[in-house]
């Protein structure tokens, strides 16, 4: 009861005393400074949805509440998953959301880790098909920054999930990185392959515009089983057989950056920002959710680590010891 040593809060341990560039937002959880609102199309049911972004308090993560469902709400957790093709879709308890994954990627990148999202349909608005004019929403309401810290996945063994065809694998490091490469038979795509280190700079003028796309095909199949109503080239790349439908791309390999931009928002399902080198080859929604299905399987593959700024000023990763249950 007396015991000092054992009430002791410390840090149990700093990878190897490295020093992390890491920013003094990247230690501490935010949310938004004030509601922000915004309203689109919903790419499946071409109807139109309000979407509103609020303030929430520490430790509270990521959710999503139904307006149209007497509020119902539902956490941005691996859990929920219950749809991956064409976009992810959360459920739980007979309700769903869908399409999170680009407004989700836009909250990871900026570094949010409490807010509540309120819809008033199933879906996420899909806006232009990118992630770009939700970090325009975000901005509007600039972030605040909370008292308690950011826990942080840190992966100390890799994981792998997929076969030779299509994989994707984690490896330990010290910061997130993204490498992608799709190979699609069609003359405008092919192979491309990318590697971003994710960061607010770098996701927002190499990734956030990025958009969505889909084949001419595929999306008559959709719509005739009533889907992809709202989706055209004012929210999408479309691709016929042998071209691109839309005047121009924002980029010459928008494509795998989209598939990057979609990875972060599903890896956000992870429930902590991930410390990890990931490489993905013709990966996807389905893949994407393995992955996090496996790293928060393998619970002795990864460690909870926060930032902490040194004596010496410098920042750097390690875990806090418990305080003692004898208080
Ligand atoms: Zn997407």
């Amino acid at each position: 009861m007396h015991n000092n040593s054992k009430n002791k809060v410390g840090i149990k341990y700093v990878y190897k005393d490295r020093i992390y560039k890491l920013l003094d937002d990247m230690i501490f959880q935010k949310t938004l400074q004030k509601e922000v609102r915004c309203c689109g199309l919903g790419l499946h049911s071409g109807k139109k949805v309000n979407l509103t972004l609020s303030p929430s308090e520490e430790n509270n993560g990521i959710r999503f509440f139904r307006k149209d469902k007497k509020g119902e709400m539902l956490e941005a957790k691996n859990e929920y998953v219950s749809r991956v093709n064409y976009a992810t879709t959360l459920t739980k308890n007979g309700f769903s959301i869908t399409t999170v994954e680009h407004l989700l990627a836009a909250i990871y990148a900026l570094g949010i880790s409490n807010i509540n999202i309120h819809v008033d349909a199933e879906e996420i608005p899909i806006m232009d098909g990118s992630a770009a004019p939700y970090l325009v929403l975000l901005d509007e309401a600039s972030t605040k920054r909370l008292s308690q810290r950011v826990s942080y996945l840190k992966l100390i063994d890799t994981i792998h999930v997929g076969n030779g065809e299509k994989y994707l694998e984690a490896k330990p490091s010290d910061s997130f990185q993204i490498t992608y490469a799709i190979d699609f038979d069609h003359p405008s795509i092919g192979v491309q392959e990318r590697t971003f280190q994710i960061k607010k700079k770098i996701f927002r003028e190499e990734i956030s515009p990025a958009r969505t796309f889909g084949f001419l095909n595929e999306v008559e199949t959709m719509r005739k089983n009533g889907l992809a109503l709202g989706g055209g080239l004012h929210n999408a790349i479309i691709l016929s057989e042998n071209a691109i439908l839309n005047n121009r791309l924002r980029f010459q390999d928008e494509f795998v950056r989209h598939k990057i931009l979609d990875l972060i928002g599903d890896l956000s399902l992870l429930g902590y920002p991930i410390l990890a080198d990931i490489s993905a080859y013709k990966a996807g929604h389905s893949l994407h959710f393995q992955l996090v299905s496996e790293i928060l399987r393998n619970k002795d593959k990864w460690v909870l680590v926060q930032g902490f700024r040194m004596p010496s000023g410098k920042i750097a990763f390690g875990q806090m010891l418990a305080p003692s249950s004898s208080m």
